[in-house]
């Protein structure tokens, strides 16, 4: 089964593509997390990546989609992978179709979360990730804060802020580039008949953690 997240920025994708993660068995397939893997552990497409993750770019297909393409065909991902981060734009979905095609699979179920924009800038400069590159969990120091501040709960690393969320110029350049090249894949996906639309909002007392909660019953 491939499921993917599909949202802006700090609406909790890692959230609960990590929780859908545990709950179904399937892994966790981010192309964030995979470049901040190898930025922390200097390979080359790390460095190259980094020069534009760090202004809030997109990297470009060239790296991303090899990347992400290897990823899937690794043994854990056999029985299906739970997409966040990719695809951001329209060019990279057709990849996606055709990559997977070619493995007799297809995105099954498309789950679209939107939060209110005025929520989504304090979620992003509340957030916090385990330094631990094999936990990765994060963090909210306002909506879903660690028992023990900047400890990670289930590895007890490190917490930090991502260097991208704390730079206001690299995240108003993501939020952009969302509305610009990553929502018109809501339509694309919609058309097909796959999307489900969830919001994830205080005003509405609704997380992250509940919209998994409902995905996994109906999942399971
Ligand atoms: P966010 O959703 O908060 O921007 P991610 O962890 O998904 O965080 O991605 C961090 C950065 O990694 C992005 O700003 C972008 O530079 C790069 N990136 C991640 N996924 C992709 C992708 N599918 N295509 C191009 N660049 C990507
Ligand atoms: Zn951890």
């Amino acid at each position: 089964m491939i499921l993917m997240m599909l949202g802006a920025q700090g609406t909790g994708k890692g959230t609960v593509a990590g929780i859908l993660s545990t709950e179904l068995g399937i892994p966790q397939v981010s192309t964030g997390d995979i470049f901040r893997k190898n930025i922390s552990e200097g390979t080359a497409l790390g460095i190259e990546a980094n020069k534009y993750i760090s202004k809030g770019d997109l990297v470009p297909d060239e790296i991303t989609v090899p990347m992400l393409e290897s990823r899937l065909k690794e043994e854990d991902a056999k029985n299906g992978a739970i997409l966040d981060g990719f695809p951001r734009t329209i060019e990279q979905a057709q990849k996606l179709d055709e990559m997977l095609n070619k493995m007799g699979k297809r995105v099954d179920l498309v789950v679209n979360l939107v939060t209110p924009k005025e929520e989504i800038i304090d979620r992003m400069l509340t957030r916090r990730v385990c330094t631990n590159q094999e936990c990765k969990t994060t963090y909210n120091t306002k909506l879903h804060p660690p028992k023990v501040e900047g400890i990670c709960d289930k590895c007890g690393a490190p917490l930090k802020q991502r260097e991208d969320d704390s730079d206001p110029e690299a995240i108003k350049r993501r939020l952009d580039i969302y509305e610009e090249k990553t929502s018109p894949l809501v339509n694309f996906y919609e058309e097909k008949g796959i999307l489900q639309t969830e919001t994830v909002s205080t005003a509405v007392n609704r997380m992250g953690a509940d919209v998994a909660r409902d995905l996994v019953e109906k999942l399971k």
